[in-house]
């Protein structure tokens, strides 16, 4: 399937342009996520949109918004935020997150009617609305493929099966990713229609090199994030995966799914860093335009458009 859905409906695979695979926009987390972690909720429309126009200002034109309903997706407010900024693509997403967010819900509801609401998500609209998701998501908890998380994964290639879009997982802290791409194309899904997110948590050359020799993409997100490791250290990974041929199965992002991330909240880096500052240092340290290029937009149009 060559076309790639938006908020505001189907686009062709030449209109992505530089892609981020992995954001979020408007959050509303669970209760008692929020209670717990108040950094949560990406709550306003506003500021949401001004930073929009930021990731927009940088040249960006499209942007993953990978918020699950599991994680507190509302289609009426990423709709008015996507609004906002209307050179902007945003893509939509539909299936679940992980189960550690879904609690109870993960058991008491039926794989089946898992998988239909996934598939309506996808084909009718969201929430009663007639904005699709383009992305399948699914994902796993912390060194751990249990039950719930491979149900989640089940459900994602169930959906893959009857809708043909793309699959983007959730792994926690760059773990199991192997096993998700092994159940994922166990159950139907084809390997090159597969992104594992957050593999950069996990900065472990073997683990990135073993998934992308099944055929799926690694995606790089954690920019800005000092905590998660030093970005020294993300970058020369990302040269050794080039340098061993693993390049065309890398998809970058930035996952700022938390106010303290934004600039228009009040914190940092702000959706634009990607895109002007870390840019700038990859080709000061040697990072040709090409492979630029690769990372940001070919890699994303394959990956959307479903060419090998
Ligand atoms: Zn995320």
């Amino acid at each position: 399937m060559a076309e790639i859905m938006t908020v505001r409906g189907p686009i062709k695979p030449e209109e992505l342009g530089v892609t981020d695979y992995h954001e979020h926009l408007y959050v509303e987390p669970p209760g008692w996520l929020h209670k717990g972690d108040p950094d949560f909720a990406l709550n306003s429309v506003e500021k949401s949109g001004e930073e929009l126009r930021r990731f927009a200002a940088a040249g960006g034109r499209t942007l993953c918004e990978l918020t699950a309903v599991d994680f507190g997706r509302n289609v009426h407010k990423i709709k008015a935020v996507a609004d906002l900024a209307p050179d902007v693509n945003v893509i939509m997403t539909a299936g679940y997150n992980r189960p550690g967010y879904m609690g109870r819900w993960v058991v008491a509801v039926a794989e089946a009617d898992m998988v239909r609401d996934t598939v309506r998500d996808l084909t009718v609209g969201i929430d009663g609305t007639n904005v699709k998701a383009g992305i399948i998501k699914c994902g796993t908890e912390y060194n751990n493929f249990n039950e719930s998380g491979q149900k989640l994964v089940r459900v994602a290639a169930a959906a893959y099966r009857e809708t043909g879009r793309p699959v983007i997982t959730h792994t926690t802290a760059g773990t199991m990713g192997y096993e998700q791409t092994g159940l994922l194309i166990e159950k139907g899904v084809d390997a090159h229609r597969i992104t594992l997110s957050h593999m950069d948590r996990n900065l472990d050359f073997h683990e990135h090199l073993r998934v992308t020799k099944l055929g799926a993409y690694i995606g790089f997100d954690s920019f800005g994030k000092a905590k998660y490791g030093p970005e020294t250290d993300r970058l020369a990974l990302l040269r050794q995966l080039i340098d061993a041929g693993a390049g065309k199965r890398i998809l970058i992002g930035n996952d700022l799914g938390r106010p303290s991330y934004w600039k228009a909240y009040g914190g940092g880096p702000g959706l634009d860093y990607l895109w002007t500052d870390i840019k700038a240092r990859m080709l000061a340290d040697g990072f040709t335009q090409a492979e630029w290029d690769m990372l940001s937009v070919d890699n994303p149009r394959r990956f959307f458009s479903g060419e090998v």
